[in-house]
């Protein structure tokens, strides 16, 4: 039923993004339809990409998407403008054979409190 009204493909691709192995290498990638009407099937590789490495993506032919809402957005000229790649989690299409670079993507976060730099009280502040 889901299928014949168009919510969601034989794959199980929905408007909701998830991650799905492709449907011909099998690598695991972020999948959904790209827009709420006229939907094309959008598969991602899983790097985010820095702003230099959409550019970059873009450049060889990619197509680039955003995530909004856990909906994967295709992104227009005026969206790449508007919110640039590292302020929110930017993604190209996949290719089976030529994944993202690693020089594309976004360096890592620091993902805990652990990471940073002890605060040393015996500094003290000079007044
Ligand atoms: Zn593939």
């Amino acid at each position: 039923m889901l299928i014949a009204k168009g919510v969601m493909a034989e794959s199980g691709m929905t408007r909701k993004a998830k991650i799905m192995r492709h449907r011909k290498c099998g690598i695991l990638t972020l999948a959904g339809f790209d827009a709420d009407s006229c939907a094309l099937d959008a598969w991602c590789d899983l790097a985010e990409l820095s702003a230099q490495g959409e550019a970059l993506a873009l450049v060889g032919g990619r197509r680039t998407y955003e995530v909004h809402a856990d909906r994967l957005n295709y992104r227009d000229a005026w969206s790449i403008k508007a919110r640039p790649a590292g302020h929110i989690a930017v993604f190209a299409s996949h290719r089976c054979t030529d994944p993202v670079p690693a020089t594309w993507r976004l360096p890592a976060r620091p993902t805990s409190p652990s990471t940073q730099q002890p605060i040393n009280d015996n500094e003290g502040v000079q007044f």
